[in-house]
Order: C-alpha cells, then structure tokens, then sequence
C-alpha cells in the first residue's frame, strides 16, 4: 500500500476533475500533464479568458456528471478506509485527498441541481465558513473615509472624484503593469527560492468587455521555467489599488510562484494532485489568500510605508497621479478591504434569498462600497461562475494574515513558510486551525 495507493488515489481525483471541467468551465487554474509542455500551434483566442490555459482535448470526456458524482463518493469512501490504518507520514496527504475528493463531490451536487445555503456551500466548496461581519464596521469605515476625502460637495460625487483621480489612463497603463510585474518578481526572487524564469510576459489590450480584467496563455512549462502571458484590459477600471490588487499576486509572488513550486513538487515526487489547481476546492482558496498575503503585506515587510514607496515609484509618478493623494492610500485599502467583506454579506443575503437584488445595490450604494449606478454590475456578478468567490478570496486573505502572524517568525521565515505551504498539503481549514507546516 503507502505511496503507490495514494499515487492511485490521486490520479482518480485528478481524472475526475478533468472529466468535470466539460460542466464547469471555469473551474481548472492550473494543470501540467508531464514533466514539460510546449503550445506548437496558435489555435487559441486572444480575446476571451481561457481556463485552463491548456488544451485538454479528450482528457476532459467520457463521463456524465451522475457518474462523476458515483465515483467521487466511492473513492471519498475508500479514502476514508485508507486512513483507519494509514501511518502518521501520511496523514496530511491522506487528509488533503478526503478534502478534496468532499470539494469535488459538492460542486457535482451543486451542477447536478441541488441548492445550498450560502454558508453549506462555502464549506462544501473551501472547509470554511465566514462568521458574519458586524454592520457597525461598514458604517465606521464609510463614515471614517467620508471625513477624509477632499471637497464639499455629497459622499458620492466625491467617491466618483477621488476614483477618477487614482485611475491610471490607458495610454500609462503598459508602463504600470510591466514596471509592477518586474518590480514584484524581483522581491520574489529575492526573497524565495524561485528559479527567476517565470517572469510573464505582459501586455495591454482592449479585451471584449470592461469586466474582464486579463487573459492568460501558457506557452509551455518546465522544472525551471513557465512561459506565460498576460494582456491586461485598457477597458477595465485600473485605479491604484486594482493594481495593487492583482499584478503580485496574479504573477509572482502569486499564484504563478504557487504554480512553479506546484510543478517542482509534483516532478520531484510523482504525485498526481500536485499537478492541478481546482478553483472550487479547500487549497486554492487557501492559495488565493496567501499569494495576496505574499504580494500586499510579505512584499513589504509588513510596513505601511514601503508599500506607499512602492506605489509612488512604480504607480503614481509613471502614471503622473497626484502624489498628494498617497496620504489618503492607507484609508483608501482599508475602505476597498471592508468593502470586499460588505460584499461578502451582500452575496450571502442574496443567496440565501433574504435580500433582493434592489435591496443588495441599495446596501452597496449606500455606504460607498459601490458607487451610484455601480451596484447593479457587482450584484449580477454574485451567482455567475464563482460562487462564494468573496470567501475563498478576502476571508482568506484575514485567514492567511493570521495564520502568519500565529506561527511567530521574522518575516525571512515567513517567507520560507509561505514557500513551502505553495506545494504542500495544506489546506484552507488547516490555516483556520493554525495547523503546523513543518
Ligand atoms: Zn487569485
């Protein structure tokens, strides 16, 4: 038994996965099939967003979602056995495999037809549930900002203003997105062992609708190499913090450092979970709080300061922003960061049918966390491909940030541990437990 029957194990839930990317197109992040791969033909779309980024041709047919659903609960079962006398080496991956073959089978429930509520879907998708965020820190923050922005004229007009007057115009914005991805890679390199090959190619396009923020195509990988590239939209809204949102951690520190330590791990060992990202499983959101702890708080050493130096050079005076907006960047985070958790409520009252549309836009609106005419786009987008998406992307994110600060380390070590959770068997519900990495 041991590797070979976890290795076995592995390659059905890998299969699976595959087999299921036929019903939920959007749910593949990532995924190496050998130990390289080279795109030799440009059969491919340069306008709309590919997932994966890999042509899996017949790999993603032949069975039904009942029969998807039947498999993945037998082999849930036989893992459940399998750990009665696995040995403690074990545990974590054995544990990892029973979570998300459990992740699987919930989105087979949810595509088959059946209906959650809001907090049964975020376990059955990530382990976790958000606990509920009080409404007096909505109304603090947007009572606090409404204090800080400049001019007399309603909270709203003044929003629309200060937006305006940190968004980057698209003529800036290939100088912005080149000048941050080189300036991100070059932390990571220097603070992780990375190969520094993974540098994406990046560049801006208009791309079919403004709500599509980029799209990705993978040229090939490698152990020591990835070959991507990005083109980010001009129609999209690249305020500041957008910027600081998405370039570290979408390339490196992010998901793409995640990506080449996965490959590595999955080369070094053999070990077919390690070479897919599923965006509905327990890891990935765990991947996706930690490559924003990476790229918003390890990058800079955890100071307020740096990070304001960093969108000085890199954003406001290459774009030609007012720099004597940066004083108000710290609140302005903190405001965009509450929003994400206003959000969050909102798509959860929604779900679980207590609020109607009108009444989540009037909520949004209300507080600034849209602004006018902005609510209806951010309610439309609640139930569309990515369901729980403020969970498994912002809860996370406060998740991560307490994890590291548990574990007591300088912050040299917490980069190694943010190194070694990218490939490991961790998982969501481990770093709510603050369960031990090493
Ligand atoms: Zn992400």
């Amino acid at each position: 038994m041991g590797a070979s029957a976890l290795n076995a194990f592995g390659r059905q839930l890998v299969d699976l996965t595959l087999n299921k990317t036929r019903y939920d197109n959007w749910d593949l992040q990532w995924f190496v099939e050998g130990p390289f791969w080279r795109r030799t033909k440009m059969d491919f779309s340069r306008d709309y967003k590919q997932i994966p980024d890999y042509e899996l041709g017949w790999m993603k047919h032949g069975k039904s979602l009942r029969e998807i659903l039947d498999e993945g609960q037998f082999l849930h079962k036989n893992l459940l056995e399998y750990k009665k006398t696995a040995v403690e080496k074990e545990a974590a991956r054995v544990n990892y495999l029973i979570a998300h073959v459990a992740n699987l089978v919930f989105r087979t429930r949810m595509l088959l037809g059946e209906t959650f509520t809001f907090d049964e879907m975020t376990q059955g998708l990530y382990d976790v549930v958000c606990p509920e965020t009080d409404c007096a820190k909505f109304k603090e923050v947007c009572e606090e900002l409404e204090q800080a922005l400049p001019g007399s004229t309603s909270f709203n007009d003044r929003l629309v203003k200060f937006k305006e007057r940190i968004l980057v115009k698209p003529e800036y914005l290939l100088k912005i997105i080149k000048g941050t991805t080189k300036a991100w890679h070059d932390i990571a390199v220097d603070r992780m062992d990375v190969t520094g090959n993974s540098m994406p190619r990046v560049r801006v396009g208009e791309l079919p609708t403004p709500d599509m923020v980029f799209i990705s195509i993978l040229f090939g990988y490698d152990y020591n190499h990835l070959e991507y590239e990005r083109t980010f939209n001009t129609l999209y809204p690249w305020t500041v913090d957008k910027v600081m949102e998405y370039i570290g951690h979408e390339n490196e520190p992010g998901h793409l450092t995640c990506f080449e330590k996965r490959t590595q791990k999955f080369i070094d060992t053999c070990w077919p979970e390690m070479s897919i990202v599923s965006q509905h499983s327990t890891s990935n959101a765990m991947g996706e709080g930690c490559s924003r702890f990476a790229a918003l708080n390890l990058s800079f050493d955890h100071s307020i300061e740096k990070m304001l130096d960093f969108e000085r050079e890199y954003i406001f005076e290459p774009a030609k922003l007012d720099k004597s907006l940066l004083e108000l960047m710290p609140l302005w985070h903190k405001f965009c960061e509450v929003a994400n958790f206003a959000k969050l409520e909102a798509s959860r009252y929604h779900w679980d049918g207590n609020w109607n549309d009108e009444e989540c836009i009037h909520f949004l609106e209300r507080y600034g966390f849209a602004v006018k005419g902005e609510g209806r786009s951010i309610v439309d987008g609640f139930e569309t491909k990515d369901p729980g998406h403020y969970v498994a992307h912002y809860y996370s994110l406060d998740l991560a940030r307490e994890y590291f600060s548990s574990l007591n380390l300088d912050v040299d070590s917490q980069w190694a541990a943010y190194e070694a959770l990218c490939s490991s068997h961790m998982t969501l519900k481990d770093i709510k437990e603050k369960k031990s990495l090493w």
